[in-house]
């Protein structure tokens, strides 16, 4: 049956890159379908029920600053949150909440439910209606055929996906859910470029027979006991309070011991990892137990964190023995740990091996070269990691509704966003393990901060149609405030007659000995912003107290975030300068576009290899050329110089 409606984007896969990119089709004004498996997982946490992490946490920021789900959803499911780097610098410092998972789904599908322009259907997709080198829509299992100008296609870990567990195999998508076989025997014969890649998820146990006694509890940022216990619990969303929350709970900690290193080892002869039944490559920097065993066999012990899975289960995820030994040997290595002695397993740990396609025969927009109007976002595209699925979700929903409204493509560079990052690297990189978002991989991290994440974005995010009145609105009270209050700081001048030694030296650690405003006073490393605001203005005539009067709503929700704004701009202004010199001077450079027909074959001074290497991966601007592997700056001059000599 061809289904009666047409639609503008259809987004196949409900998982974290499918739901984003549906809601953000449809806040985009698009007729948008969401075709997945079961609604019942739609936001479903394949593996540990965290949200965030430096770099990550990153992404969900921006994913909100763009009106995106990620960020409120955890602040309505999260049960326990943390400010990870909070004693370094505002560029690493990174949120992480553990969430509820059935609470984090729950509000994921509310959303998608009330998204007006937003249908979901449940169906497997088993193929992809294509004409010419067009995509025009997709087929069900039962073979109902929906149509649609653009597709996105977000199938996960799905795609052939195969489960090992020892040296047992089976087809499945994830442990529970069916595999997506024939999408995937499709995909290879409309030749896109694939590989395989294989993850991993430790086996789940059975908190009623941990003995918590045995264990070190951790509790999250804001909780009885912990270091920051007098402050709110901390929120994701730029729309987020902290009465968003649930009941918040405290994760535990316990070890691996040489018993257990010993257990795990009696058990490579049968790993599927180490016996060759896995041929995809897994990610390093979140390896199986067995594989930190093997690796790192001087190190007598390893950190297992037990976090609670939700307020209405007892069931827990050790974090730390991601696994696909035989079953045996995770019932003896669980058991071998304090606190773990009779511990029952739930579920077993598994890898599972799925197939991916190769970013770099993408566009800049995530469209597919070979078949025009269909886009790629998440696991498929070679990464792992809810966030970075969501960010791309959210990527390829925008570019695909733009295509629909006949606009040009957005394309966030790597100095505004992460998500520019993660682009760029996949589409000019490609991948050779499941890639994860580092701080470490943005060139301009300085500017890139999860705190000014909303002013870095929220205003692009309005121009699509992607952001709400209500956050707009709070957006820029927020946006006035701060230059209302680095104005008036500015405006604010104290000098030793108005403001005598004994007091500059309370508050500044020492007297000032000529005049100076209060905005140049916050730059001093040790100057903080609320002691400024302690000096007695009163008393010496100067206007520094905070006062309802002159700073309206700085009193309300708005203070923390305000204020944080105002002193990372003045601690971090050097730095945050000389960050935007670089950028202005790479700027002319990284945005210069390559003509499309570039024959780079005939730009004799390149060696073959880059020339080969350019004309394979087709960049779009000079930017990504430099950062195809292998194509040096040298190359990247004499290619100016072609460029300068054909105009
Ligand atoms: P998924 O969340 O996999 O969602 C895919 C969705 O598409 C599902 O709803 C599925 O039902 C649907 N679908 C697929 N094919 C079809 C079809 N043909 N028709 C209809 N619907 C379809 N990440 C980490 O960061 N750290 C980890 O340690 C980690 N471990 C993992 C362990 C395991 C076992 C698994 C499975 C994943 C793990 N991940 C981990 C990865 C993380 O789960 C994914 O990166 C993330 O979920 C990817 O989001 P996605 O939206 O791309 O795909």
């Amino acid at each position: 049956m061809l289904y009666p409606q047409e639609f503008d984007v259809i987004v196949v896969g409900g998982g974290h890159a499918g739901t984003e990119a549906a809601l953000a089709a449809a806040r985009m004004g698009c007729a948008t379908l969401l075709l997945t498996h079961n609604i019942e997982t739609l936001g479903q946490m394949s593996c540990n029920p965290s949200i965030g992490g430096i770099g990550k946490g990153h992404l969900v920021k921006e994913v909100d600053a763009l009106g995106g789900a990620m960020a409120l959803a955890t602040d309505e499911g999260g049960i326990q949150f943390r400010i990870l780097n909070s004693s370094k610098g505002p560029a690493v410092r990174a949120t992480r909440a553990q969430a509820d998972r059935i609470l984090y789904k729950a509000a994921i599908r509310r959303m998608l439910e009330n998204q007006p322009n937003l249908l979901i259907f449940q169906q497997a997709v088993d193929d992809l209606m294509v004409e010419g080198d067009r995509v025009v829509g997709a087929v069900t299992q039962v073979g109902i055929r929906f149509r649609s100008r653009t597709v996105v296609l977000t199938a996960g870990t799905f795609l052939d996906g195969k489960i090992h567990v020892g040296l047992q195999n089976y087809s499945a998508g994830r442990a529970g859910d069916p595999p997506a076989v024939s999408l995937s025997a499709r995909l290879k014969e409309l030749k896109l470029p694939q590989g395989r890649l294989k993850t991993g998820t430790p086996p789940r146990l059975d908190g009623k027979t941990i003995d918590y006694s045995k264990c070190t509890e951790q509790p999250g940022d804001g909780m009885p006991g912990s270091d920051t216990a007098d402050r709110p619990v901390p929120v994701f969303s730029f729309m987020g309070k902290a009465s968003m929350h649930p009941q918040q709970l405290p994760c535990w900690i316990t070890h691996t011991n040489e018993r257990t290193h010993e257990i795990i080892r009696s058990g490579f002869d049968r790993s599927p990892m180490f016996t060759g039944k896995i041929e995809g490559v897994g990610p390093r920097y979140c390896p199986s137990v067995e594989d930190k065993i093997n690796r790192f066999a001087d190190k007598d012990s390893h950190q297992i964190f037990l976090e609670p899975e939700g307020l209405t289960t007892h069931e827990v995820y050790p974090n730390g023995i991601s696994t696909s030994l035989p079953f045996d040997i995770q019932y003896a290595l669980v058991r071998s740990m304090p606190g773990l002695e009779n511990v029952h397993i739930l579920r077993p740990g598994y890898a599972i091996e799925y197939d991916y396609f190769d970013p770099r025969s993408l566009k800049s927009s995530f469209e597919t070269r070979q078949i025009q109007g269909l886009f790629f976002a998440g696991q498929i595209n070679g990464t792992t990691g809810y966030e970075e699925a969501a960010a791309q979700g959210l990527f390829a929903g925008i570019n695909a509704a733009l295509q629909c409204r006949g606009e040009g493509a957005w394309l966030p560079g790597r100095d505004q966003a992460y998500l520019g990052v993660l682009v760029d690297d996949l589409i000019t990189k490609g991948v050779t393990e499941p890639y994860r978002m580092f701080t470490s991989r943005a060139e301009f991290r300085l500017q890139l901060r999860e705190d000014n994440a909303d002013m870095r974005l929220t205003e692009v995010g309005r121009q699509m149609g992607l952001v709400d009145d209500a956050r707009w609105d709070a957006f820029n009270r927020k946006r006035d405030a701060v230059s209302r209050e680095t104005e008036r700081l500015k405006a604010t001048w104290v000098n030793p007659r108005n403001l005598p030694a004994e007091e500059s030296a309370r508050v500044l650690g020492k007297s000032i000995e000529r005049e100076y405003n209060l905005g140049d006073l916050l730059r001093r490393p040790d100057v903080s912003y609320a002691a400024l605001m302690g000096m007695d203005g009163g008393k010496y005539g100067v206007d520094t107290l905070v006062s309802r009067e002159t700073l309206g709503d700085l009193f309300d929700d708005l203070h923390e975030p305000v204020v944080e704004q105002i002193e990372i701009a003045a601690k971090y202004s050097g730095y945050i300068d000389r960050q935007k010199g670089e950028v202005e001077r790479a700027a002319h450079y990284e945005n210069l576009r390559l003509p499309a027909e570039l024959d780079y074959m005939a730009v004799p001074a390149l060696s073959i290899e880059v020339r080969q290497k350019l004309n394979k991966h087709r960049p779009e601007t000079l930017g990504q050329a430099s950062r195809v592997s292998g194509v040096t700056p040298a190359a990247i001059s004499l290619l100016l110089i072609h460029l300068k000599r054909g105009k």
